[in-house]
């Protein structure tokens, strides 16, 4: 049985149909990229799969729990214990250091540990920087903290939403290589957005997405 189950979900705005009928399963462990143009969808089918945002019609099955048949709360548990993101921007606060950033998603799952903390973005190779802040470090840096925070609490599925899409080649290689790295050692599942061929390359499977459709599934 798959881990992420997707059934004929549709997803309409006032202003846009951004999915007209997706069905996909994802495999306990893969890999998945979902590559597409800008306004394809790919966005809105991640943040479905992760409970930011809910189907118009249609149903996610996540370990054979329906969550679009969740209440706010439930998902919000949901999220915490199954699921972490990272995006585009880093969103990480401002005035905290790497530590501190990674200790807050801690903190929202159960218990801040500052040296578990420490030991996660010594993995993502930033031990020196651990007391630095955001602005002292590069895009690169702030995206391997953001990948350590992912991931601190285990979740089973890693939602990244164009993770590199604000890096430049050399630093979208090393998070590229940090995530191989990172998946190959833990098996979690991960699903990827992306519009860069380059990027889709990695990982085992590359879903293609046009207007709000699925229009290929290949195995790398
Ligand atoms: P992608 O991530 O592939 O660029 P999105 O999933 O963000 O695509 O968007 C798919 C379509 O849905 C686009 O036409 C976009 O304008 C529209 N859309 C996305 N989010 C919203 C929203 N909150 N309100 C209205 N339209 C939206
Ligand atoms: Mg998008």
């Amino acid at each position: 049985m798959s881990l992420i189950e997707v059934k004929n979900v549709i997803k309409e705005y006032e202003t846009a149909h951004a999915l007209r009928g997706v069905s996909m399963n994802v495999e306990q462990g893969q890999w998945l990229n979902i590559m597409g143009s800008s306004g394809s969808g790919k966005s809105t089918l991640l943040n479905i799969i992760g409970g930011l945002d809910t189907a118009s019609s249609g149903d996610v099955l996540i370990d054979s729990v329906n969550i679009e048949s969740l209440s706010e709360d439930e998902l919000a548990l949901f999220r915490s214990e199954k699921v972490g993101f990272i995006f585009q921007q880093s969103h990480l606060i401002p005035y905290l250091t790497a530590v501190e950033n990674v200790m807050l998603a801690q903190y929202f799952h159960s218990m801040a540990d500052e040296a578990e903390a420490e030991e996660a973005l010594k993995r993502v190779g930033l031990g020196s920087r651990l007391h630095h802040r955001p602005s002292q470090l590069s895009g690169g840096e702030q995206q391997r903290i953001c990948i350590a925070r992912a991931l601190i609490n285990s979740p089973e599925i890693l939602l990244a939403d164009e993770p590199t899409g604000n890096l430049d080649r050399d630093n979208t290689k090393v998070i590229l290589e940090l995530l191989k790295s990172l998946h190959s050692e833990n098996h979690f599942t991960i699903v990827l957005v992306t519009h860069d061929p380059f990027v889709s390359k990695w990982g085992e499977r590359i879903l293609l997405m046009e207007d709000g459709h699925i229009v290929g599934d290949e195995r790398i």
